[in-house]
C-alpha cells in the first residue's frame, strides 16, 4: 500500500503556519508529524476499521505530543505540541525520547462506541529489541504491527514541506485469520510454499526505496522501479473525495463541553482576567469565543445551540 499526501498535508502545514502563537513547525517536527500522517492513513487503509484510528506520540523532550487521527473515509487531521526549542537537525529521540520515557500509542475508537465502552489502545516504547533508542517512527510502528497483528511489516516513510508519503508491505496470512505468520505451523507451511522467501525478497526491495524517491516519484514509477520483476495487480487509487484529505471535527458544542469540564471557578477566573473564554483548535486553527453570557450558559442554562439530549449535555 502506497500513500502520497500532498494537498491534505500542505493544508495541515499551512494552518499551523497561520497560527500566530505557534508559527510553522520546525523541519524535524514537520518530518515526524508528516511520517505519522502517512503511517496513520496506511494503517487505517490497511485494517479498514469502522472508527477513528489515532496515532499518538507522547514525548519527554521538546515535542510533548504528536497526534494523527484518520477516519474510515480517510479524512484526517494532525497536530504537534512543542515546548521549547527543537534543533534544526534534531533526531527522533532528541525530540521525544530524551529521558527514555517517550512512547507511541495506537488507538482504535469505534464509531458506534457505547457509553462507557473504552476504545482499544496499544502502547509501544520507542526502543528496539536490543534496548536501543529507535530513530525512525517507521521502526516503532513496524514493532507495533508485529506485536499486535503478528504480521511481518515493512514501513517506509518520508515527509517534507510538500509531501508526506509512505509505503507499507505486509505479509498476509496464508490461510486466513486463524493462521497468522507468528504461528509455527503457518510458518512451516509458508516455507514449504516458498512464501517466506517471497516476502523476504519483496521486503528487501521495499526497504531499498530512498526517502527522495518516495517524496518525488509517483506511484507508477515507484512500483516499476522496485518490483519490475514481480507480477503486479494494481488497485484503483483513492483520490479526491474518496482519498485522504484534511477535515477537522471540532465544533462549538464540544469546545463548550471542554470548557465546562474546567469547572465554574476556573472559567469565572478566565473571564475576570480576559473578559471572555477563547479556545483555539490545535488541528484546524478555528477560534471559539464564549463571552460571559455564553460561558455562564454552559453551567446554568440551556443555550439554544447546546442540545440536551446528547451524552455529556448540560447536567441539571
Ligand atoms: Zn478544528
Amino acid at each position: 500500500m502506497l500513500v502520497r499526501l500532498t494537498d491534505a498535508w500542505q493544508d495541515i502545514l499551512a494552518r499551523r503556519a497561520a497560527n500566530t502563537e505557534t508559527g510553522a513547525y520546525p523541519a524535524p517536527v514537520r518530518q515526524l508529524l508528516g511520517e505519522m500522517a502517512a503511517a496513520g492513513v496506511l494503517m487505517q487503509g490497511n485494517i479498514k476499521f469502522n472508527g477513528a484510528l489515532v496515532l499518538q506520540i507522547f514525548g519527554d523532550g521538546p515535542v510533548k505530543l504528536g497526534v494523527v487521527e484518520v477516519q474510515p473515509d480517510l479524512s484526517l487531521r494532525a497536530t504537534c505540541t512543542q515546548v521549547g526549542e527543537v534543533a534544526p537537525n534534531a533526531s527522533l529521540s532528541q525530540m521525544v525520547n530524551v529521558n527514555n520515557e517517550g512512547r507511541c500509542a495506537i488507538t482504535l475508537d469505534p464509531q458506534d462506541r457505547l457509553p462507557g465502552q473504552q476504545p482499544y489502545q496499544g502502547v509501544v516504547p520507542l526502543f528496539g529489541d536490543q534496548g536501543e533508542k529507535l530513530e525512525n517512527i517507521s521502526e516503532v510502528l513496524e514493532h507495533y504491527m508485529l506485536q499486535s497483528e503478528q504480521l511481518d511489516t515493512v514501513l517506509v516513510l518520508a515527509a517534507d514541506d510538500k509531501v508526506a508519503a509512505g509505503l507499507l508491505i505486509q505479509r498476509l496470512p496464508v490461510e486466513g485469520e486463524g493462521n497468522l505468520a507468528g504461528k509455527t505451523d503457518s510458518l512451516m507451511r509458508e516455507s514449504v510454499l516458498g512464501k517466506s522467501e517471497d516476502f523476504s525478497r519483496i521486503a528487501i526491495l521495499s526497504k531499498s526505496l530512498k526517502r527522495d524517491e518516495l517524496l518525488t516519484l509517483d506511484a507508477e514509477t515507484i512500483l516499476l522501479r522496485l518490483y519490475w520483476e514481480e507480477p503486479l495487480a494494481r488497485f484503483e487509487p483513492f483520490i479526491g473525495e474518496t482519498g485522504p484529505r484534511f477535515a477537522c471535527r471540532c465544533n462549538r458544542e464540544r469546545v463548550g463541553r471542554m470548557i465546562r469540564s474546567l469547572g465554574t471557578e476556573e472559567v469565572e477566573g478566565i473571564i475576570a482576567e480576559q473578559g471572555q473564554v477563547e479556545v483555539g483548535c490545535d488541528f484546524c486553527g478555528a477560534q471559539y469565543r464564549f463571552d460571559p453570557v455564553d460561558a455562564a450558559g454552559l453551567f446554568t442554562g440551556l443555550p439554544a445551540d447546546l442540545p440536551t439530549n446528547v451524552p455529556g449535555g448540560p447536567v441539571h
